[in-house]
C-alpha cells in the first residue's frame, strides 16, 4: 500500500520527529511505500492567496473560492498544490501528524489543507442540486482511503477526558476528522494521541512505539469511525440537518456517529 505522512513539526530532533521516523521505518519494513510532507521542510507556503493561481489577474477581485475552481480545473495551480494533490491520489493510507496547538493543528498544516484541498478536488465535487448537496461526507475524492491522526499533546489525558476541562479529544478533533477528512470521502481512523508530552522517558518511549507500531500494522483492518454518510438517508435534504427519526434526542457531534445497535 502506499502511505503519505503529512508531517508538521519545525525541530527534527523533537518527540513529533522521533515517532515520525519511526513511523516510516514501520511502513516500509512491512512492504508499504512511503512519502513524507514535511512541511516545515519544504518550507510550505500556508498562506491561501491570488499567487496560488499562476495566471491570477492581479486587476480583477480575488474570490478564493472560484479563483482555486478555475485553476484547479485549468492546471493553472501552483506546482507545489499540485505535487501535493498528486501525491493525495497516489495514497492509500494518509496520516496527519502534528504537536496540538492551541486545541488545534499548527498552522502551517491548516495551510496545508487550505491550499491543497482545491475547489473540484477535495470540495465542490458532484451534483449539487436541491435533491443532492455534492458528493461529501462520506463519498468525494478520497473514497477508498484511509486516514489517521497522530497528536501529540502538553495536557492529561484526563484533561481531554469526558468532563475534562479542555473537552473531550474527540470533540476537539471532530473538526478535523468530520470537516476535513470525512468531508472529501476518507475513512477517518481512531487517531493515536500522546498524552503528557513533558514526562517521555526512553522507557516511555519504547512504549509508545509498541502502541503506534499495533496501529500501523493494523492500518488496513482498524474499523474506521462509524461517521454516517450524508447521501445515505439519515439527513434532510437540502436543510442536511438529522431526520427526527434518526438519533432521537441527540444533539451535537456525536450524533454525527452511527450507534451500534442494542
Ligand atoms: P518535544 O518537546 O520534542 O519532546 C517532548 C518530550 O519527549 C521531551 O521530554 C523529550 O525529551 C522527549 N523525547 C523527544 N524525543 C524523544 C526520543 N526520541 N526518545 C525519548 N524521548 C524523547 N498542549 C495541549 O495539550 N494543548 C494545547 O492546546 C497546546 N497548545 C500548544 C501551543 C503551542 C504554540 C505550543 C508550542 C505547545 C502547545 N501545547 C499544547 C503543548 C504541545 O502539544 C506539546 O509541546 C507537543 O505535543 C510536544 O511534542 P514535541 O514533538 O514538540 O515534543
Amino acid at each position: 500500500m502506499n502511505v503519505l505522512i503529512v508531517y508538521a513539526h519545525p525541530e527534527p530532533r523533537s518527540l513529533n520527529g522521533a515517532l515520525k521516523d519511526f513511523t516510516v521505518q514501520r511502513l516500509q519494513a512491512a512492504g508499504h511505500a512511503v512519502q513524507v510532507s514535511d512541511l516545515y521542510a519544504m518550507a510550505w507556503k500556508a498562506p491561501i492567496d491570488a499567487s496560488d493561481s499562476v495566471d491570477h489577474d492581479p486587476a480583477t477581485r480575488l474570490d478564493v473560492s472560484e479563483a482555486s475552481r478555475r485553476a484547479f480545473a485549468s492546471g493553472s495551480q501552483r506546482p507545489d498544490i499540485a505535487a501535493e494533490q498528486e501525491k493525495l491520489r497516489w495514497a492509500d493510507g494518509v496520516i496527519l501528524q502534528f504537536p496540538l496547538w492551541w486545541f488545534s493543528m499548527p498552522a502551517i498544516l491548516k495551510g496545508w489543507v487550505d491550499r491543497v484541498y482545491a475547489y473540484g478536488f477535495a470540495y465542490g465535487v458532484g451534483e449539487h442540486s436541491d435533491a443532492r448537496w455534492g458528493d461529501r461526507y462520506g463519498e468525494g475524492s478520497m473514497v477508498g482511503k484511509r486516514a489517521m491522526l497522530v497528536v501529540t499533546t502538553g495536557g492529561w489525558e484526563s484533561h481531554y477526558g469526558p468532563r475534562g476541562i479542555n473537552g473531550p479529544m474527540d470533540d476537539l478533533l471532530f473538526p478535523i476528522h468530520h470537516g476535513i477528512l470525512h468531508y472529501p470521502g476518507f475513512d477517518v481512523l481512531p487517531p493515536f494521541v500522546v498524552h503528557r508530552t513533558s514526562r517521555i522517558d526512553e522507557v516511555r518511549f519504547a512504549g509508545l512505539c509498541e502502541a503506534l507500531g499495533e496501529r500501523l500494522d493494523n492500518l488496513w483492518r482498524t474499523e474506521p469511525i462509524a461517521y454516517r454518510k450524508q447521501n445515505a438517508g439519515d439527513y434532510e435534504i437540502p436543510a442536511l440537518t438529522l431526520k427526527a427519526d434518526v438519533a432521537p434526542g441527540q444533539k451535537g457531534f456525536a450524533a454525527h456517529v452511527l450507534q451500534p445497535q442494542a
